[in-house]
């Protein structure tokens, strides 16, 4: 009989990247029994048409019974309430871990709940898309992507290779890090990118000298990439901000001081100045491709021809990821 690495994985929530753990876990044979909770009926009902696991639970406590690894796939605000109505269902040396976009907020919201006899082990996949729900995964979610573990201090060294070979197994680069650390790089590299598109489709939607109909038409000219990150789950989106509070603002203040600059070079006709910024920038774009991070196609890789095959992977819908 074929080795699982884990007999019973329980899935809490079966959005995006629940049911892409869901399809990855099984292609790659990693667990034996995939066991499901989410929030609705509704939900819980369409994951079970999908196939995506072997029992389905509206109970949480149910759901987690001898569960061996439990993932917490809520958005961020919802894994307090999730780590008190587990805890004491929780079997003993089961790893938990979550795939949260921010880190120490998660650690202070579940930490004091868990019981000491499991291993806690949080997890933030750098994959995803703007899509959400059960009907958005795919197996190949993370495949060549970045995958960040944040243990706490004194966690056991097992359990972080469990959980950093079965993302590895999924496809992903594994590092690990600070949880304050990971809150800060990702605060820039992207909360705040999805920050400013929300504001700036905002902004173009309140305009009153450019019709609607010109906004839509001209998209091309950029404002149509910020439209398909903007179009992100905001319950996802809002609770990132609002646990990584800190570092979303002190990068909020340094991109304010340099837009305020920019104003000044466009005002002052200081060429040189955003010349000098503009060159700058576009280094960084070679270096993200150099990197394996994004393809070199002047339509950022959305449309492949048959038979051409690039990294990222794209979805099945050919969607690029947004990497939240
Ligand atoms: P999603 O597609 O919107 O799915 C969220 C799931 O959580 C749904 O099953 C939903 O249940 C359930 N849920 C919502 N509120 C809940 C609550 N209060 N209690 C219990 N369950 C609740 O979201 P997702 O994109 O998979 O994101 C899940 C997590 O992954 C988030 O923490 C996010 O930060 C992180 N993440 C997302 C991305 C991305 O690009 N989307 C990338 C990396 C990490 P119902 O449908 O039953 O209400």
């Amino acid at each position: 009989m074929a080795e699982f690495m884990f007999k019973r994985m329980t899935l809490i929530g079966i959005g995006l990247l629940g049911s892409s753990i869901a399809l990855a876990a099984r292609q790659k044979g990693l667990v034996q029994h995939i066991a499901i909770t989410t929030r609705s009926k509704a939900t819980l009902d369409r994951a079970e048409e999908l196939g995506l696991g072997d029992s389905y639970h509206m109970d949480q406590v149910e759901a987690v019974k001898d569960a061996d690894l439990v993932i917490v796939c809520t958005p961020v605000g919802a894994c307090e309430a999730v780590a008190k109505t587990i805890a004491p269902s929780l079997a003993e040396g089961a790893i938990v871990t979550d795939v949260g976009s921010v880190k120490a907020s998660i650690i202070r919201q579940m930490q004091p709940h868990l019981p000491d006899y499991v291993h806690f082990v949080p997890s933030h996949p750098i994959a995803g898309t703007e899509y959400s729900g059960p009907d958005a995964g795919f197996a190949e979610l993370f495949v060549n992507r970045w995958c960040i573990l944040t243990p706490p201090e004194g966690t056991d060294e097992a359990a972080i290779k469990k959980v950093r070979d079965f993302w590895t197994l999924l496809g992903s680069n594994v590092d690990l890090m600070e949880a304050h650390h990971h809150d800060n790089v990702l605060a820039i590299t992207s909360h705040l990118p999805h920050l400013i598109a929300y504001n700036i489709v905002g902004t173009a939607s309140d305009l009153e000298q450019v019709t609607d109909s010109e906004v839509i038409k001209y998209s091309a000219g950029g404002f149509r990439d910020f439209t398909r990150i903007a179009s992100s789950d905001p319950t996802m989106w809002r609770d990132v901000f609002l646990h990584n509070k800190e570092a979303a603002l002190e990068m909020l203040g340094r991109f304010s001081e340099d837009l305020t600059a920019l104003q000044r070079a466009i005002r002052w006709g200081d060429g040189d100045t955003l010349y000098e910024l503009f060159s700058r920038t576009r280094s960084i774009r070679r270096s993200i491709i150099d990197a394996g991070q994004e393809v070199d196609a002047s339509d950022f890789g959305r449309h492949l021809k048959d038979g051409e095959s690039h990294a990222p992977v794209l979805n099945r819908d050919n969607h690029e990821y947004t990497g939240s």
